[in-house]
């Protein structure tokens, strides 16, 4: 599969390069026009046996303008507005892939186990409300035979600093909470997330219009300026930071 690069030179004048593939590509640019738009930054695609993309979805509970017939509610979950696509006139899921960038909730788990997806992979862990678990809940769950596969790559770190800036942003009563249990799987998401949005670099990336790849470099640049101590997840900056 073709993978881009993108490129962002640091504060002491040396390069760092990250790659991403086309079908992470648009899962993450859907997610980042969805916070962009003042919802919930996941995104999700579904893919075929070929890696065509067959449906998009972002999340749209709070923008009413999407073209989505779930646009503004609580339904407008990425996943549920990607599959809501998929005609059983026109398509066979149990053939296809669905990514998304965030674990699945028990709503879109819910929603893929009755599609018939069978294959799943997602970017970031959701120790709140990811229910990749829920596979073996119930015999009927089990038979379903859905496999979730967690990518393990710097695009967590990615959906989780998105994330982060997306609740300081929203002060949500639950803030804290999720933020804590972010961190137990990705403190420097959380870190840099944190960071970022507190030196206004997300409401300069919103208000500029910035591309995907601006924001990703971005936040992979000063990720990799941060080094985790021991297994605490106490967090060290380095002077570029
Ligand atoms: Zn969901």
């Amino acid at each position: 599969m073709q993978r881009s690069k993108y490129m962002e030179t640091l504060k002491g004048g040396y390069a760092v390069s990250f790659e991403i593939s086309p079908i992470w590509r648009e899962a993450f640019s859907l997610a980042w026009d969805a916070f962009c738009r003042g919802s919930v930054p996941v995104g999700c695609v579904v893919v075929d046996g070929e890696d065509r993309i067959l449906a998009r979805g972002q999340n749209a509970i709070y923008d009413d303008e999407i073209r989505t017939p779930l646009a503004g509610t609580n339904l407008a979950h990425a996943e549920m507005v990607a599959l809501s696509k998929l005609r059983n006139s026109e398509h066979n899921p149990r053939l296809y892939t669905l990514y998304t960038t965030l674990e699945p909730c028990p709503m879109c788990f819910g929603a893929i186990a009755m599609m018939g997806i069978k294959q799943v992979r997602y970017a970031a862990r959701d120790a709140m409300a990811g229910s990749a678990a829920l596979t073996a809940a119930t015999p009927y769950l089990r038979s379903k035979c859905i496999h979730l596969e967690w990518e393990d790559s710097p695009l967590e770190v990615f959906q989780i600093a998105l994330a982060t800036a997306f609740e300081l942003n929203r002060k949500h009563p639950k803030q804290q909470q999720l933020l804590e249990l972010w961190e137990s799987d990705c403190p420097v998401g959380v870190h840099v997330g944190t960071a970022l949005y507190q030196r206004g670099d997300f409401h300069t990336a919103v208000r500029e219009r910035w591309e995907f790849e601006q924001v990703f470099a971005r936040v992979m640049t000063n990720s990799a300026n941060v080094r985790e101590i021991g297994r605490g997840g106490g967090l060290y900056e380095d002077s570029a930071f």
